[in-house]
């Protein structure tokens, strides 16, 4: 199978800091968060939340981490060979029809899938049918999210058949909550009442080699009745709350730091104009800087004139229009600012004026937005 790897353009210039620390100290306290014995996932689809892949992979393969999800199987088979101790669960179903090599890859893994109706069991029991491989599935039971979770009947039929064929292994079943981050929890409670009804019905608790998981971070950390055999933590790993918390049971490290140099100053007098569209006209002598990044890297276009970097301990604006690969900050009331000055974009605190919970809000999005924004392109240095 061809694997596209190792041919990807790397920008040494921008520079995303990932601290291992923050990393481990948020898998370690979220999981204190839970019963002895409960497993952690630990989610790192979309380039492991803008972090890295493959970074973070190797910086949690070391960790108290029992299982990665990824959302595709291109992306597990990316990070196949690296991860030894842990399990890989891939969260896009596996579909009848997919191609047979992906099918024997993920049993020659031992990845774990996802199936999402019958036909697709009976694909796959076609496919590996006569052979010594055993393929492990997980069930994904609707209980309200209203995204690819299979209704109970058309569960309880795949568990039958799944059960019924020496090549499937039943490995998990769970489901995933709508509103877990909401300060509300009726309706995520009222999910998790039809998940644990199916769980008594179908007895899958008495099953020790079935594992159960609901919980995404939100409910990894507010609902401890939603934990279950296995937790899946992803914007928390990363040092988020989905939303900002206060009072929260957990503390939280953000992992990650992006910067880039100033590559131009230059004087803009009095009256002039910044950048297109005009959108900033200079109320005084203004010096300005030049940051070689953009909306292609993932810094929004709408922060033009609305965000602010940190030079130090020093905020500068962002004035006129963000370009594909060029911001202009106002550097005037910076004193001894030089040329190659390293500025923070995204900052590494909750509460800066450049974090990724004033840029989320800003942009009028999530934090996760935020962060899986940052290119892949963006040289990633793990400390
Ligand atoms: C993305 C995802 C998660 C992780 O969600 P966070 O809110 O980032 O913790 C967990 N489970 C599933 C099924 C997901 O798709």
């Amino acid at each position: 199978m061809k694997l596209y790897r190792g041919h990807a353009l790397i920008r040494p210039d921008l520079q995303a800091h990932i601290y291992s620390r923050a990393l481990l100290n948020n898998a370690m306290n979220l999981k204190r968060l839970c019963a002895p014995g409960t497993r952690f996932c630990a989610v790192v689809k979309a380039n492991a939340y803008g972090h890295g892949l493959h970074e973070v992979v190797n910086v949690l393969q070391g960790a108290d981490v029992d299982f990665f999800a990824v959302a595709s199987f291109y992306e597990a088979i990316h990070i196949a060979e690296m991860v030894h101790r842990q399990s890989i669960l891939i969260l896009e179903p596996l579909i009848e029809g997919a191609p047979p090599d992906q099918v024997f890859a993920c049993a020659h893994y031992d990845l774990h899938c996802v199936a999402a109706s019958l036909e697709a069991v009976t694909y796959v029991a076609g496919l590996l049918a006569g052979g010594i491989q055993v393929l492990n599935l997980h069930l994904n039971v609707e209980s309200g999210m209203g995204r690819c979770g299979v209704e109970e009947a058309c569960a309880a039929e795949m568990i039958r058949r799944i059960d019924a064929c020496p090549n499937l292994r039943l490995a998990g079943i769970y489901t995933h909550f709508a509103t877990a981050d909401e300060d509300d929890h009726s309706y995520a409670r009222d999910q998790l009442k039809r998940f644990n009804g199916f769980l008594d019905r179908m007895h899958l608790r008495a099953r020790p080699d079935v594992l159960v998981h609901a919980a995404n971070s939100a409910a990894t950390i507010k609902m401890p009745d939603a934990h279950f055999d296995m937790v899946r933590c992803g914007v928390s790993l990363y040092g988020y709350y989905s939303r900002p918390m206060a009072n929260a049971p957990v503390r939280l490290e953000p992992a990650m730091k992006l910067q880039a140099p100033i590559t131009q100053l230059k004087r803009i007098a009095a009256g002039e104009s910044v950048s297109y569209g005009r959108s900033f006209m200079a109320p005084r002598d203004t010096t300005a800087a030049i940051i070689p990044l953009g909306y292609a890297d993932g810094y929004r276009r709408c922060f033009s004139n609305r965000a602010v970097m940190k030079l130090g301990e020093h905020i500068a604006p962002v004035i006129g229009r963000v370009c594909m690969d060029q911001i202009i900050l106002d550097v005037t009331d910076v004193p001894g600012v030089r040329l190659g000055q390293i500025v923070t974009v995204i900052d590494s605190d909750h509460d800066s004026p450049c974090g990724v919970y004033r840029l989320a809000e800003l942009a009028d999005t999530i934090c996760y937005e935020i962060l899986t924004c940052v290119h892949a392109h963006v040289n990633r240095i793990v400390h």
